[in-house]
């Protein structure tokens, strides 16, 4: 018999919204004994039933929705409907734009704690919860029929998973191939990635839009490409004419792989400057010396992970924030992003806002920007959305 989660009178509200979580301090009774990762019957404490449910024992979110309808069985068929929903969306959003794309975007696409992302015929999945790697297996049987014989490769290698009780893990699930090199191609560029070494899936597609977006604010112009990683924004500002444009990451490794995707598409590297340093000390170093660029992009790595790390990860946007308005030319452009979720895009807005203060320079909001349409936020799942970027003309 299923094993059933019984909840405290009144804790079944967020489910009854279909949000997917379950809390432990909503828990009235565990009824059965469970294993990591099994599916559950979620009910009230009038045993109406709310959910079919992963069980999570090590986890503050003792249990993550898989299915509302009480007539679902939880098996590879059923992974492999979501799959085959979720496919049909990113082909209708994607169309010619790329042969790159988020095809599971988690909670947002029903499926807690599973990523997937598709980089032209290579599937990287990341399975992040107890109930995901439960059922690893399905969801390779359900991908494999969906896309057959492509190569899988997992990326569950972050510590997140401790949490929930698992080990971090990476390596290829079906399908082997000598090398964890891909080459995607968006908007017609060319951009090499590794799903092995690189962050996170090997890639961010989350940026896809905002980088198209970016074109517009470059042809002619000088470009200041921050936390550059894979050189992806600056080959869409090449793309689009920018007069020069400097890259800057801390990793040797972003360095080495953003000039090559300058090679990759022709682009001649010595055209353009690829700078290993710390954004936050370069920037200073930039004022200092009197230089300016016309567009400026902001794109850090995710500043806050917990509610503790708030306050600080706020001095850290106005920092860098401030810094580039410094640089900024008048009449330039300052694109500036936040990856993390913690961080509400109208305190974002007014960190920008009190940057360009701090730095003496007045300016607009022109444009709102955001994770690309493949990274959906679903309608019960606020937390879905956490990229966010502003485009101020100064
Ligand atoms: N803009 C990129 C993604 C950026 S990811 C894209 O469109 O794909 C964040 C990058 O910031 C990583 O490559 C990381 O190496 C770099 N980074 C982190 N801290 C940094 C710092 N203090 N100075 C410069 N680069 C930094």
């Amino acid at each position: 018999m299923t094993a059933r989660i019984v909840l405290n009178p009144g804790r079944d509200k967020s489910l009854i919204r279909k949000h997917p979580w379950v809390f432990s301090r909503a828990i009235k009774e565990i009824q059965g004994k469970p294993e990591r990762g099994e599916t559950v019957e979620v009910v009230n404490n009038k045993n109406n039933f709310l959910c079919l449910a992963a069980y999570s024992p090590d986890s503050q979110i003792t249990a993550r929705a898989w299915s509302f309808n009480a007539k679902d069985t939880i098996d590879a068929d059923f992974f492999e409907q979501k799959i085959t929903k979720a496919l049909k969306t990113r082909l209708d959003i994607i169309a010619d734009e790329s042969d790159a794309y988020r095809l599971i975007a988690a909670e947002s696409d029903g499926l807690p704690g599973v990523t997937i992302d598709y980089y032209a015929g290579t599937i990287v999945a990341q399975f992040l919860s107890a109930g995901a790697e439960f059922h690893k297996a399905n969801i390779v049987t359900a991908l494999l029929n969906v896309f057959p014989n492509a190569p899988i490769f997992e990326r569950s290698d972050v510590d997140v998973r401790k949490k929930e009780g698992l080990h971090p893990i990476k390596g290829w699930l079906a399908n082997p191939q000598e090398s964890t090199k891909v080459v995607i191609t968006e908007h017609g560029l060319k951009i090499e990635l590794d799903i092995e070494q690189g962050h996170k899936t090997g890639f961010y597609l989350d940026q896809r839009d905002s980088r198209y977006a970016t074109r517009k604010y470059c042809q002619g112009k000088t470009v200041l490409n921050c936390f550059s990683y894979t050189g992806a924004f600056s080959l869409y500002a090449k793309q689009a004419g920018a007069k020069s444009i400097t890259n800057v990451d801390i990793s040797a490794n972003a360095i080495a792989l953003a000039r090559q995707n300058h090679t990759l598409n022709g682009f001649d590297e010595k055209e353009t400057e690829f700078v290993k340093a710390d954004v936050f000390k370069l920037l200073r170093q930039y004022k200092e010396e009197g230089r300016k660029f016309d567009t400026i992009i902001l794109d850090p790595p995710k500043f806050v992970e917990n509610k503790h790390q708030l306050k600080g990860a706020c001095r850290g946007y106005k920092d860098i924030n401030m810094l580039a308005f410094q640089l900024l030319n008048e009449g330039g452009t300052l694109l500036s992003f936040s990856c993390s979720g913690l961080m509400e895009e109208s305190l974002f807005q007014k960190i920008i806002a009190d940057a360009a203060l701090d730095a003496n320079r007045n300016g607009i909001f022109i444009e709102k920007l955001g994770q690309a349409k493949d990274h959906p936020i679903g309608l019960a799942y606020p937390e879905g959305y956490y990229l966010k970027g502003f485009v101020v003309r100064a």
